[in-house]
């Protein structure tokens, strides 16, 4: 086996490709890429070496400096990969972003990181022109679908690439350098970008290998957007770093084309997320049985609990075993998984990997008993942690006591180790395994002039996991017509995305909060869930 780090070289730029050239991998296929109307297109290690590269050029034509910060905010497609990986080389920090953001949830993260570039496409431009005024660090656009150069600071990525050269050396990448930066929401304040380092190779790598089980020989498929991170972690650098083919797809969900590619790719591993799975369980049986998918070992799944249903269904009527995972944005990789060849508890999040102690505390920090639910906590310095909230240091060290971070996550251990999911110590809501602020939410719709104020929770749902519900406090007069109501939810759909868009807005007279002011959002809760609101002394009157 080839060793991951040569000559202390900790670049995932270098590893994910000039390294697998230099292993012998320049002509092997690197992706296989399908569009969203099934063109197929071959990408060997050799031509992402020599397109990142090229990518690594040009941003040192434009005066990028290494540790300076630039996005992508592209949909899933090919120079996305070649921009991530060549920024990587570069030794600039890439973030990337959910090519479904609006402008308030792009201005946040370009102006809190000081962006000083970003590619995307034609049609998104419009958007960011609208933000660019009130984000003076960035200096350029590079544009994936224009032929030529088109006004001042809107570059061709075309032009630019066809005027770059394809030889490039990367400099030395100790592990500690910043490498990628992913944006999360909490509960409270603006989305916060936790930022990696280059070393997260590492544990991306072995859990792959280790967790996934995927093997060189294998035809592995990611269903994740690049914009999150399981998209970045095992759609790029995991899976690359082992020198493994990936299949990447264009199109959106789509039972039967999914099955498709599985049987015509030949696809071996299939890393996906649970809503994905539910929305294939609703399908008829039936759908599935012209299909053949000897291929697929194993599905492994990510971002929400996995029901114990889905799980059975897969061995059912897929004929293959689902294994959940446990990570998120701030730990880069998985930690605690279910995985090939150890036996599984329906419902159970698995063990965690040998490189990591997990425990369960009490908000006191002392460890709480078996069976007892408490806060799930990992022992600091695991290889792919990340190094700090950018601008927000106090509040990466607020994660922090006595040497253990807090995920945010509740959780409970059983008797044989197996960790078992609760729910969120916080109020972000998990829907179809995408992290929504309720605050931000919350900002966005006092944009409304309709609206005094807001209220924001997520509730039960079946497919989704949770739903976003929205309570509004209107002003004197109006009232919640259907047209105020789609107003509402297509205001957070181009402001923030479609994954915060509400998918009920109650009209309330007043927002419950304590004496301090804070939306108390556990009444709300109840209330939607005809639940007892519990005690309820601190409400302001
Ligand atoms: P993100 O940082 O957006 O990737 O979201 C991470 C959060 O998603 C975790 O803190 C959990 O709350 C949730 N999550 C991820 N994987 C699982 C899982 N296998 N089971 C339950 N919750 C999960």
């Amino acid at each position: 086996m080839n060793e991951l780090i040569v000559a202390g070289q900790y670049n995932i730029g270098h590893i994910c490709t000039t390294h697998q050239c230099k292993s012998g991998l320049k002509d092997k296929t690197a992706m296989r890429w399908v569009s969203a109307h099934h063109e197929r297109t071959d990408y060997t290690f050799g031509d992402l070496d020599a397109a990142s590269n090229r990518f690594a050029n040009l941003l040192d034509t434009l005066g990028v400096l290494p540790g300076d910060i630039f996005f992508t905010f592209l949909p899933k497609m090919p120079e996305q990969f070649f921009a991530f990986l060549g920024t990587l080389k570069h030794r600039t920090i890439c973030g990337t972003l959910f090519s479904n953001f609006g402008e308030d949830a792009l201005l946040d993260r370009l102006s809190d990181s000081k962006a000083t570039g970003i590619i995307t496409k034609k049609s998104f431009l419009r958007k960011i022109k609208r933000i660019w005024p009130q984000l003076p660090e960035l200096r350029f656009v590079i544009l994936v679908d224009i032929d030529e150069h088109s006004e001042e600071n809107v570059y061709s990525y075309k032009q630019l690439m066809d005027a770059a050269s394809a030889e490039w050396t990367t400099a030395l990448t100790p592990p500690e350098t910043p490498s990628v930066l992913h944006y999360t929401s909490g509960s409270t304040g603006k989305p916060k970008g936790a930022l990696h380092a280059h070393r997260s190779v590492l544990l991306q790598n072995s859990t792959t290998r280790d967790v996934l089980a995927v093997n060189s020989n294998d035809i592995y498929w990611c269903t994740a957007d690049q914009g999150w991170v399981t998209g970045t972690s095992y759609g790029i650098i995991g899976p690359w770093s082992l020198g493994v083919t990936q299949v990447h797809f264009g199109g959106v969900y789509d039972a039967s084309v999914w099955m498709d590619l599985i049987q015509t790719e030949r696809i071996t591993v299939w890393y996906t997320a649970p809503t994905a799975l539910r929305m294939l369980m609703r399908e008829s049986p039936e759908l599935y049985a012209p299909f053949d998918l000897s291929s697929l070992r194993h599905i492994s799944s990510v971002g929400e609990p996995l029901n114990p249903e889905v799980m059975v269904w897969g061995e059912k009527i897929l004929g293959k075993k689902i294994y959940d995972t446990w990570f998120q944005t701030e730990t880069g990789g998985i930690l605690i998984p279910n995985r090939p060849g150890t036996p599984i508890r329906h419902g159970s999040m698995g063990k965690p990997i040998d490189e990591i102690e997990a425990a369960i505390l009490s908000d006191d920090g002392s460890q709480v008993g078996v069976n007892t639910h408490g806060n799930l906590c990992i022992k600091s310095g695991w290889s792919s942690m990340f190094i700090t909230y950018i601008n927000n240091q106090e509040k990466y060290d607020s994660r922090f006591r006595d040497g253990y971070y807090y995920t945010g996550d509740t959780a409970y251990r059983d008797d044989d180790g197996y960790f078992w999911f609760v729910g969120r110590s916080d109020d972000v809501i998990n829907t179809s395994g995408h992290l929504v602020s309720p605050f931000e939410v919350e900002s966005a719709l006092l944009e409304l002039d309709e609206i005094v104020e807001s209220g924001v929770v997520g509730v039960p749902d079946d497919l989704l996991f949770e739903k976003v519900i929205t309570y509004v406090a209107l002003r004197d007069g109006i009232t919640i017509a259907p047209e105020l109501d789609l107003k509402i939810k297509l205001h957070i759909s181009n402001r923030l995305s479609s994954i915060a868009a509400p998918h009920e807005v109650i009209a309330i007279e007043k927002i419950p909060k304590n004496k301090s002011g804070k939306i108390m959002r556990r009444v709300l809760k109840a209330w939607y869930l005809g639940l007892d609101a519990g005690d309820i002394s601190t409400m302001e009157d």
